[in-house]
């Protein structure tokens, strides 16, 4: 890979940094690379050569190929912390094979870090909300480690959804980021990226990028910040390899940009709880990543019931405009258990965090739920497993398999690199959307996991399209769906 060509340039408005992506190795055409941010912050904005070998490094990595030549210098500083991400990532991935080596044409060199200043990346969710809060209250606003602005990163196609709705995603975000920056005197900066053109995998960026293709971004605002925070999605971080994790995120750091993750100190409910305090984040918390209606966050999703019983626990759900719902149901928390949603003990103990305050508050009737979904859980899963076993055993060579599991689209599971990720579709028109570019793309067969059964019911006129593919003979282990079968619309 080659990374040449870096500019910058301020046209209409936009202030763009940009340089030029070639593959050596693999075949695929060049990238040009961007990142922009409204001229209003041009301050201190450069095409920084470190920020683009951490947005690149891993996408080099995974496509096979050897070297990465840099235009330019270097931190020696992030040559080093490179050496640890990929230590790590070999020890999680093994298949990952040798990373490829670093070179800049200009050599290393050292820059001092600017004035210091902090950002924190924001997506609204209930974790970066929570960095922003821990840091409000323990430091104050004149130390170089406190927070002076957020960045919103606008990835243009987000992953499983359509340009129009990552727009409409990116705004919302925005609107709410504006009212906690205009209370707290921070610069909310919107940061426009196409950095996904570097790899379009999404199980590639769930599991392995995410945390490096985010870090990348306070790069380029390296001249007014000197300090990034990523807020950490577990409390305890995960055993097994996640994209964004502290032996990761912290090592995409160099002697003038320091990346924290920050968080693992809190757990959910903590967090939830950080928040609701905070009348301004409580208005306006994003949750719910597929919801493209009128309200911020769909209600019915289960990263939705989670965040809506939390809140329920701590008595701010009323006060918080949210959601589409001021209250929490047993019958709408039971749809977690009903629908499968919740498979893993991790995500379970989500909610037995909560049990405690909700009997505080008198609802035992959720209380008793969240108990009964406790119990439910069984992530051995032999029989789904055994069940996919069968069905990969009915492919003809070389076709491929779409899991829906968890909510998500995954798949195709032996093909091209196309998983799908980050929540459910947005609606209908966007699960069909992504069904058919998967079917496109080769896929033969299309089967449910439990966990996601109730989508058959959730997305009315999709279980009408499935209607026209043959439905294979199931025993409850998974629903499937022959793709190419007669009858099958183009
Ligand atoms: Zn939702």
């Amino acid at each position: 890979m080659q990374i040449t060509e870096l500019t910058a340039s301020i046209v209409a408005g936009v202030a763009r940094a940009q340089a030029l992506v070639s593959w050596d190795d693999a075949d695929r055409p060049p990238v040009r690379l961007f990142v922009e941010v409204g001229a209003g912050f041009r301050e201190g904005f450069a095409p920084d050569p470190n920020g683009f070998l951490v947005a690149a490094f891993l996408p080099a990595w995974h496509a096979g190929e050897r070297r990465v030549t840099v235009e330019g210098s270097l931190c020696p500083v992030l040559r080093d912390n490179l050496g640890a991400v990929t230590a790590t990532l070999q020890a999680w991935y093994p298949e990952l094979g040798p990373p490829p080596t670093v070179s800049p044409t200009h050599g290393y060199e050292v820059r001092r870090p600017a004035r210091g200043q902090a950002v924190s990346l924001l997506s609204m969710g209930i974790d970066s909300l929570a960095t922003l809060r821990a840091n409000q209250l323990n430091l104050p606003a004149a130390h170089p480690a406190s927070i002076r602005a957020v960045l919103l990163v606008d990835l243009i196609r987000g992953p499983g959804l359509s340009q129009d709705e990552t727009a409409h995603q990116h705004r919302k975000r925005l609107a709410g980021a504006a009212e906690i920056a205009a209370e707290s005197g921070l610069d909310a900066i919107s940061v426009r990226t196409n950095v996904l053109d570097l790899d379009g995998d999404g199980w590639f960026f769930t599991y392995k990028w995410h945390g490096a293709a985010f870090a990348s971004m306070p790069y380029f605002l390296s001249g007014r910040f000197s300090r990034a925070y990523l807020a950490a999605s577990d409390h305890a971080p995960p055993a097994s390899g996640w994209g964004s994790h502290p032996l990761l995120d912290t090592h995409y750091s160099c002697a003038h940009m320091q990346i924290e993750h920050h968080g693992t100190h809190m757990r959910r409910f903590e967090k939830v709880a950080l928040v609701a305090e905070w009348p301004v984040a409580l208005r306006n918390i994003l949750v719910c990543q597929g919801n493209d209606s009128g309200s911020a966050n769909c209600g019915a999703c289960e990263k939705c019931i989670r965040t809506m019983t939390a809140l329920a626990a701590l008595g701010k759900l009323g006060q918080s405009r949210s959601f589409a719902r001021s209250d929490v149901t047993p019958e709408l928390l039971s749809t977690v258990i009903e629908y499968g949603m919740v498979r893993s003990h991790d995500v379970a103990e989500y909610y037995v965090e909560m049990v405690e305050a909700l009997a505080e508050r008198g609802r035992t009737d959720l209380a008793t739920v969240i108990r009964r979904l406790a119990d439910s859980i069984d992530d051995s899963t032999p029989g789904a497993d055994g069940a996919l076993t069968e069905l990969a055993a009915m492919l003809p060579k070389g076709a491929s398999l779409i899991l829906v599991e968890d909510g998500r689209f995954h798949g195709p599971v032996d093909g091209v690199p196309k998983a799908r990720y980050w929540g459910p579709p947005s609606d209908d028109a966007t699960a069909i959307r992504e069904l058919e570019s998967l079917r496109a793309c080769g896929a033969r067969l299309l089967a449910f996991r439990p966990s996601s059964f109730w989508w058959l019911e959730h997305y009315p006129r999709l279980a009408e399209h499935l209607v026209a593919y043959e439905r294979l003979p199931d025993d409850g282990r998974l629903i499937a769906f022959d793709l190419q079968s007669a009858g099958g619309r183009p």
